[in-house]
């Protein structure tokens, strides 16, 4: 048998098209699963702190709103406040802002 009947090739047209049409649904519906779950994530620890889960106050510093912990006395700093309370003066504090300046970041919405 060298060709296939037209109804076959049809049939094995549409097969494929319903997979393509059922794969793109399942990644779509994934993408809204890890979505919901990263919402639920933020949601579950915003404003907590990630040392002992106590709820996290914000106190103004020289112009920044800084997150602490009053049960364990933790103070947290958001993206760029580290840098922004070092200002241009060299340093520890520098020191520390250099070791961090290239690590990875895990994508995230603020
Ligand atoms: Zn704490």
């Amino acid at each position: 048998m060298s060709a296939k009947k037209p109804s076959d090739t049809e049939e094995e047209y549409f097969a494929k098209e319903e997979t393509a049409r059922l794969h793109a649904l399942a990644v779509a519906k994934q993408r809204e699963t890890e979505q919901h779950d990263l919402e639920a994530q933020k949601k579950l620890h915003w404003m907590h702190c990630p040392k002992c889960g106590f709820t996290l106050d914000t106190v103004q510093f020289k112009g920044l709103a800084i997150d602490r912990c009053f049960h364990c006395g933790g103070t947290w700093l958001d993206p760029g406040e580290l840098e922004q309370l070092a200002g241009k003066e060299h340093g520890i504090l520098n020191s520390v802002i250099g070791l961090f300046k290239h690590a990875p970041r895990a994508s995230r919405d603020k």
